[in-house]
């Protein structure tokens, strides 16, 4: 295939240069990289259906011959409607479309056509409407590909037909065959092949699990290669540990995991040569802050800089704060450096950062701005919910001399999948909550409930208690979910805790504005926080007890998981609702699956069984490259692609025998878009 990638795009049939750069903002410049631009979806055209066993809520497929033409009706300006009643044999469908002139002089005629759409049921009524027509010869599987607003798909089928048509006979394929062998993967031509234009279902099955296969398997080559790039440098060892000293500087007792973690990580920093390379994983709540506390503390006692940088500018100030206080008679300076500060207030923190007078500094993205140099940075923390990419990491990291690398993550993943996004990180668990912690009751309950969920809050609130509610979201839209959050405050007010005081916080707001909010809601002078996106999780506010959420369906459940470790942290009992009218039994499924357990790694656990492991990495938050099939795919054997990588990399670490050519081809091309090539070439 590599010399596919050497014919650019404009050498098919109907592409000109304006075509041709659409094409290359789907990322396909040449012939090869078009051919793996994946189908987003499928249209399964291959096997209609008979009118009465049509589903309920997904497209389906329906042939038969038109009956009856009605008359043309104009129903508003400009609309003009066309009906239609065709037969599959046995039963009977109207079919409707509005202004397709051309579609009714074509089935006017009648004969046998397929009709592909939602069907609707009213009664002994079926009807499909404005569903896609064609003649019987499209009985196929039809690929729908991700669309920019100028190309429709079928531009890119047009395309496609002729990229497949280049791929030679038996294309050059990266999986060596042994491999290709061992865990029953058919050939690369067949998977391209199949996974844009299937012979049938059992051949599409076939293609997509080679091709999650492959890129699952160049993501561990390449993670692999990277983690061992990265332990070449020697590090910053540390000589003494000082965690027995710290410890009684804690308000509490640590856990038997915090000290494990701990001590995890410092026996990385005193023994390996390496420098320490670490990801701490803990559920919320689980006391990660403790944890890199207990670090930074050795770590400044041994006579180097910290820095802690965390995803937004409320969890920076609140570690802030936390911090200041923990190291408050004990030598140890703390500052804090966020985009929000003047620069009148960041200058003397850049001073004392070059000169050493900061011990532990506390920060945003400001942090890997240019002012910023460190006298000597030895560790680097970054307190994410998969926020940061490798690139900005990277950046981080730059400014000491290989300093070690802890990255703490709140979102709980299956080890599986840890190992592999994080493929380059070694792995620490907080698998233990504080003692006392108690369990968030969490409910499902439908929109018409909602008023008595009202009525729950206003009890809470009369008991002292605050509230979250966390806004529908409409989309992945900031300004339409804002609107939509406005108006939910002013329909609150129109209930009985109309009467409440109650705020918004939003994306949109000004960083000031947002600590202005929090701060309010910290100090109980709000009873309501009303939110609308998800960006404030990780705060601390023990007195609420109450966290509802809109459309929970939206959400994925390490998410809701996340939003419902807002409350719970104080005494008092707390709750969760979550409002959904969901109808799916799938996604009333992984609802309940909420309400069952407070354990975030069982939570991930179902949510990988439930949904297979596209949400993680069709997310793009992880900072990996981005992955064109596995978010497409249900569970493909993750542990086979491991397998798989570490049989290669015994045998060949570089990747440079010959069988390996295309192995190493790909990894450079996946991870040229992540700025990590240098380590791979
Ligand atoms: P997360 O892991 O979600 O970042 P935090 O570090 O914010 O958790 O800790 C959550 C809360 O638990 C904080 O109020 C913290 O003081 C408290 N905490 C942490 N560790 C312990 C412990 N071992 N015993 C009691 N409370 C603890
Ligand atoms: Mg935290």
């Amino acid at each position: 295939m590599p010399s596919l990638f050497k014919i650019p795009i404009e050498n098919l049939n109907g592409i000109g240069k304006k075509r041709a750069e659409l094409f290359k903002k789907l990322g396909a410049d040449t012939v090869g990289s078009l051919l793996r631009l994946y189908p987003r979806t499928y249209e399964d055209w291959s096997e209609p259906v008979r009118i009465i066993d049509a589903p309920q809520n997904d497209p389906c497929c329906i042939k038969g011959v038109i009956e009856r033409a009605y008359p043309p009706a104009r129903i508003r300006n400009k609309m003009t409607l066309f009906k239609f009643d065709m037969t599959d044999g046995y039963d009977r469908m109207t079919v409707t479309f509005f202004n397709q002139q051309y579609t009714y002089e074509k089935l006017r005629g009648g004969g046998e056509y397929l009709f592909y759409g939602h069907l609707k049921r009213q009664f002994s009524k079926y009807e499909m409407v404005s569903p896609a027509v064609a003649k019987p010869d499209r009985m196929k599987i039809h690929p729908v590909y991700p669309q920019t607003a100028a190309l429709t798909s079928k531009q890119i089928e047009k395309a496609m037909e002729q990229a497949v048509a280049m791929l030679p006979e038996t294309a050059n394929d990266p999986i060596p065959p042994e491999i290709r062998e061992q865990y029953h993967l058919c050939s690369l031509d067949f998977a391209i092949r199949n996974i844009h234009f299937p012979e049938n279902n059992d051949a599409l099955l076939k293609a997509r699990n080679r091709l999650v296969f492959e890129e699952l398997l160049i993501l561990q080559l390449g993670m692999a290669r990277l983690k061992g790039g990265r332990q070449r440098t020697a590090s910053h060892k540390l000589q003494k540990d000082f965690t027995e000293e710290f410890y009684p500087l804690l308000p509490f007792s640590p856990t038997n995991a915090q000290k494990r973690a701990v001590s995890e990580c410092i026996g990385d920093m005193m023994n390996c040569p390496y420098p320490m390379n670490r990801l701490i994983q803990g559920d919320v709540g689980s006391g990660k802050t403790a944890v890199a506390a207990a670090v930074c503390d050795t770590v400044v006692r041994n006579g180097g800089q910290c820095a802690l940088m965390a995803p937004t500018e409320i969890l920076a100030e609140q570690h802030y704060r936390s911090l200041c206080e923990l190291f408050q008679n004990s030598g140890i300076t703390v500052g804090l450096l966020t985009g929000a500060m003047t620069a009148a207030k960041k200058r003397p923190v850049y001073e004392a950062l070059k000169n050493g007078e900061i011990d532990i500094i506390i920060g945003t993205h400001a942090l890997i701005s240019e002012s910023v140099a460190f006298q000597c940075l030895n560790l680097v923390i970054t307190d994410e919910q998969h926020r940061f990419g490798v690139a900005q990491r990277a950046a981080l990291i730059a400014k000491g001399d290989s300093p070690h690398i802890m990255v703490m993550s709140a979102t709980p993943i299956p080890r599986t999948l840890a190992l592999m996004i994080f493929g380059d990180l070694d792995l620490s668990v907080l698998d233990e909550l504080p003692p006392g912690r108690q369990k968030v009751d969490t409910f499902l309950i439908d929109s018409q409930k909602r008023g008595r969920a009202y009525g729950f809050l206003k009890k809470q609130i009369d008991n002292g208690s605050q509230c979250y509610i966390v806004c529908p979201l409409v989309e992945q839209n900031e300004t339409l979910d804002l609107v939509s959050a406005e108006e939910y405050i002013e329909d609150l007010k129109r209930t009985e805790l109309g009467a409440y005081r109650t705020a918004l916080l939003h994306g949109k707001m000004k960083a000031a504005e947002k600590e202005r909010i929090m701060g309010a809601f910290a100090k109980g002078e709000i009873d309501i926080l009303v939110s609308t996106t998800v960006i404030e999780v990780g705060v601390n506010v023990p007195n609420a007890t109450v966290m509802m959420v809109e459309n929970a369906e939206r959400f994925g459940l390490s998410q809701l998981h996340q939003l419902r470790g807002r409350v719970g942290r104080g005494t008092a009992k707390s709750y969760c609702i979550l409002i959904s009218d969901i109808q799916s039994k799938a996604g009333i499924e992984r609802l309940r699956a909420l309400c069952r357990t407070n354990d975030g790694f069982q939570i991930a656990d179902e949510d990988l069984r439930l949904r297979g492991p596209g949400d993680f990495f069709g997310s793009r938050q992880h900072g990996l490259p981005e992955m064109k099939i596995v978010s497409l795919s249900s569970m493909v054997s993750l542990e086979d692609t491991q397998t798989a990588a570490r049989q290669i990399l015994d045998s060949d670490p570089l990747l440079t025998e010959k069988r390996h050519r295309g192995l190493a081809f790909e990894t450079r091309r996946l991870f040229s878009k992540v700025g990590s090539t240098e380590q791979l070439q």
